[in-house]
């Protein structure tokens, strides 16, 4: 995998999936983080996640490699230089509390293996992906679909908030925001992360007591 540094994650950019969690469609990007720690690839193994803290749901998002550091409003294709797909794991049940006490989601989102992903591609360029979209099979069953063009705040709108307000850098990674149709794995659940027609990485799922 290349070097990972800060791991900027994007909630609710989709409206679908904020209606799906009943929460509102936001104004700006909320971006929230994940440790290091919590990095797992999605190239075929076994993926430990925790079995005794409520539901665990997948979240597949669309995910930025950053290349270099440049001012806020540089375009994307100058900072970004790869993509790759990746499954922003949930501990449902624990955000649904953290939400109630109004206290950050890290014990939900940061958890160690929180954040799949699969190999880099270069990255084709904001037209090029604009027409484009990902899924994730779950048992061979497509349970999401992503569109691109469907994301409420754009990856130049992504890139330049991340860059204003905390700094990017190579290094860093963007998960966008994940589609509609989020919802827990089980034990041994096979996960398959596609970009168009090619499977981007899959991993099998182990709830660990
Ligand atoms: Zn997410």
């Amino acid at each position: 995998m290349e070097t990972i540094r800060n791991i900027y994650c994007i909630g609710r950019n989709y409206r679908l999936h904020a209606e799906e969690l009943g929460n509102e469609v936001p104004h700006s990007p909320l971006v929230f983080l994940k440790p290091t720690h919590s990095l797992v690839e999605a190239n075929g193994q076994e993926i430990v996640l925790p079995a005794n803290r409520g539901q665990v749901h997948y979240e597949m998002e669309w995910i930025l490699y950053i290349s270099k550091s440049q001012p806020a409003g540089t375009p994307v294709e100058e900072v970004v230089s790869h993509m790759a797909l990746g499954i922003d794991f949930t501990l449902r049940d624990v955000q649904s509390e953290l939400k109630k006490k109004g206290q950050p989601w890290l014990l939900a989102k940061g958890f160690r293996n929180s954040a799949a992903v699969t190999g880099f591609q270069p990255f084709p360029g904001v037209e090029k992906c604009a027409s484009q979209s990902f899924s994730l099979y779950k048992n061979r069953e497509r349970v999401q679909l992503g569109k691109i063009r469907d994301m409420l705040f754009s990856s130049q709108q992504l890139v330049d908030y991340c860059a204003k307000h905390f700094g990017l850098a190579k290094g860093d990674v963007i998960f966008t925001g994940t589609p509609s149709g989020v919802g827990k794995v089980e034990d041994l659940d096979h996960l398959e992360l596609y970009w168009e027609d090619e499977k981007a990485g899959e991993c099998f799922i182990k709830l660990e007591k």
